[in-house]
C-alpha cells in the first residue's frame, strides 16, 4: 500500500545538510537507487501511475528525473522522452527559461517529441520551488502535448513549490510518492 511505500522509499533517502551550499537540506536519492528493493517498488508504482492516467509517454527530468522516468516507461511498456538543459538536444527545440536563486536556466525539448494532443506523465525526483517543473510542463504544453498528471518522489512543502505549479498543470493531479 502506498504508506508502507512512503515509508521504504524514505527510509532510504539521505538527508545531507549543507550541500551544495550553506543552509540547504540535500536530499540524496543515491542510497534508494541502489537499493533494488526500494528502486523496484519506486518504479512500479510510477509506471502503474503511468498507466492508470492513460499516458503514452513518460517525460524526465535531466538528470534524476531521467533515472526515475526512463525504467517506469519501460515497466509501463510506454516511451520515454528527456526535458535537457540547454544545448544537449539535437535538431529543433522549444526552450524555456526560468528564474533561479541566483541566476536563470533553461531547459529545452525536442519539436517533434510527441504526437499532436498525445497524454504524457512528467516524472522528477524533487519538487522544490516549482521552477523546473513549472518550465517542463511549459515546454510539454507547447511540443503539443497533453499532461495528464505529474508525479515526484519528494515534494519540499515549506517552498510553496505545489501553489507555483497550479497555474501550469491545467487541473492535471500533482501526486508525491
Ligand atoms: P525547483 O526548480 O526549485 O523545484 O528545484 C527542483 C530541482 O532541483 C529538482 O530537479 C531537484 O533535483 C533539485 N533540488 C532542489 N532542492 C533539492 C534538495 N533539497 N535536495 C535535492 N535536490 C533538490
Amino acid at each position: 500500500d502506498i504508506a508502507a511505500l512512503a515509508d521504504l522509499l524514505n527510509s532510504r533517502i539521505r538527508d545531507v545538510p549543507d550541500y551544495p551550499k550553506p543552509g540547504v537540506l540535500f536530499k540524496d536519492i543515491a542510497p534508494l537507487l541502489a537499493d533494488a528493493e526500494a528502486f523496484g517498488a519506486l518504479t512500479r508504482a510510477l509506471a502503474e501511475r503511468a498507466k492508470e492516467l492513460g499516458a503514452t509517454k513518460v517525460v524526465g527530468l535531466e538528470a534524476r528525473g531521467f533515472v526515475l522516468a526512463a525504467p517506469a516507461a519501460f515497466a509501463a511498456g510506454l516511451g520515454f522522452v528527456p526535458i535537457r538543459k540547454k544545448g544537449k538536444l539535437p535538431g529543433e527545440v522549444f526552450q524555456k527559461s526560468y528564474d533561479l536563486e541566483y541566476g536563470s536556466a533553461t531547459l529545452e525539448v525536442q519539436c517533434d517529441a510527441f504526437e499532436p494532443g498525445e497524454p504524457v506523465l512528467v516524472v522528477d525526483d524533487v519538487l522544490a520551488t516549482g521552477g523546473t517543473i513549472g518550465a517542463s510542463l511549459d515546454l510539454v504544453q507547447q511540443a503539443g502535448a497533453r499532461l495528464v498528471g505529474v508525479v515526484v518522489l519528494m515534494e519540499l512543502g515549506f517552498l510553496d513549490g505545489r501553489e507555483r505549479l497550479t497555474p501550469h498543470l491545467g487541473g492535471a493531479p500533482l501526486d508525491t510518492l
